[in-house]
């Protein structure tokens, strides 16, 4: 008897996953919808609305404490939730996921309860030129308060981050690094498991904002052996307001509430107050149930789909992405960074990003031009902004080739 073979695996079918993205079936401005702006925001499958929707329309109620039938359901469907994003980004425990609104929020809440807490005059903060404003001006608020410094890290012209200069910065004032796990304005993958063991031999905490990483391929919190990891629900097919702080149990306990309130209470009195256990702590007030039931029916969505196959492909769009920039004449890619997400961000030369956006529009195509909430690494690169194409699991090489007819016509329409 002949032994059966490897059994076939199938190649990730974009076509497929895209029919689960109601919104996507549209036509906008009289053509089929391009929808490139995923790094902004992602779009959701029908499982995130229907989630939502049954939370609302069945089981609404406020979560913990609640005797009730409504609010017991509530409690169990959102902390599944948390049990989901826990599994889904490796956390060795669900109490070390934490709700906020969103990375902002997350990043906020370290800066403020950590750095507030443990910074003083003369430490210093690096964080990297690629940064978005989320993770540079909470930074510099803390700083401002404590009489620590915020160093930006130096960027190459590939848009990579200086490891050199780096290591050259990594002293014993160094008391944390902020990196993003991916650029949003180019796409950048940062080498963020080499910057932690750097920043951690140097006796530095490293907090990464994952905000554009999570989506794209399985990140595994333990094994990056970072300190902190941040993202938005949003950019993960989930809702907005919703997104996670993970950090270290032993970090994360030592550091003092954020937010006072219910819910984040051991004990009142007016002599002094107690609080709460780990993630509780850190979640004052009414949280954001129907987000956080949203969020985990996008990871669960996820699970269900070949990650490797839809990393594969993303890759594949970028790389035809690449392919068609250098047959348009004028156009010219923003950073060259080896390790790229599917990020495109390029200039047309002798027209402005915001027109090139508008006549993208028209022809059914969204992208995103802007400096990305990123201006001083715009600053880094000389420019006011970029137009930025980023990809996602349901985009297609059809979306490609959709893009650059529409480059192609606006650049006939300018001329
Ligand atoms: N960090 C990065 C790298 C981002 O791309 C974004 C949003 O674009 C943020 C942080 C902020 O995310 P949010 O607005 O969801 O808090």
């Amino acid at each position: 008897m002949i032994a059966p073979g490897p059994a076939a695996i199938p190649a990730f079918d974009a076509a497929r996953v895209r029919r689960d993205f109601p919104i996507l079936g549209q036509q906008v401005n009289g053509q089929p919808l391009v929808y490139l702006d995923n790094a902004a925001t992602t779009q959701k499958p029908d499982s995130v609305i229907e989630a939502i929707d049954s939370y609302y329309r069945c089981d609404n109620a406020n979560v913990h404490r609640g005797v009730h039938t409504l609010s017991d359901r509530a409690t169990q469907r959102f902390e599944q939730a948390r049990q989901s994003v826990a599994d889904f980004i490796g956390s060795p425990a669900t109490s070390q996921v934490i709700w906020t609104s969103g990375t902002t929020a997350a990043i906020n809440l370290v800066a403020y309860s950590w750095g507030h807490s443990r910074l003083r005059s003369g430490d210093r903060i690096l964080v990297s030129w690629l940064e978005h404003h989320s993770n540079i001006v909470p930074w510099q608020l803390v700083a401002a308060a404590t009489g620590a410094e915020v160093v930006p890290v130096p960027v190459t012209d590939e848009g990579e981050i200086d490891l050199s200069a780096l290591d050259t910065l990594l002293d014993e004032r160094v008391k944390l690094v902020a990196v993003n796990h991916v650029s949003n304005a180019l796409g950048t993958v940062n080498p963020v498991r080499e910057i932690a063991r750097r920043a951690h031999a140097a006796g530095a905490l490293v907090l990464v904002d994952g905000a554009q990483s999570v989506a794209h391929w399985p990140v595994d919190v333990a094994a990056l052996d970072c300190d902190f990891y941040t993202f938005s629900g949003h950019k993960l097919f989930g809702p907005t307001g919703i997104g996670v702080l993970w950090g270290r149990e032993a970090l994360l306990d030592a550091m003092p509430p954020f937010l006072g309130g219910g819910e984040m209470i051991e004990q009142v009195a007016f002599s002094a107050s107690t609080f709460n256990s780990l993630p509780f702590k850190f979640e004052a007030g009414t949280p954001n149930i129907a987000g956080a039931i949203g969020l985990g029916a996008a990871v669960e969505y996820l699970a269900g789909i070949d990650r490797q196959g839809a990393a594969a492909h993303e890759a594949a769009l970028l790389q035809r992405t690449l392919e068609l920039a250098e047959q348009v004449q004028g156009l010219r890619r923003i950073g060259h960074p080896r390790h790229a997400a599917g990020i495109f961000s390029f200039l047309l030369e002798g027209m402005h990003p915001s027109d090139l956006g508008m006549l993208l529009d028209q022809q059914g195509i969204a992208v995103r031009t802007g400096h990305h909430c990123a201006q001083p690494l715009m600053a880094r690169f000389g420019i006011p902004g970029t137009v930025r194409a980023s990809y996602s699991i349901y985009n297609t090489q059809e979306d490609v080739s959709r893009l650059f007819e529409g480059i192609h016509k606006a650049q006939r329409l300018f001329a």
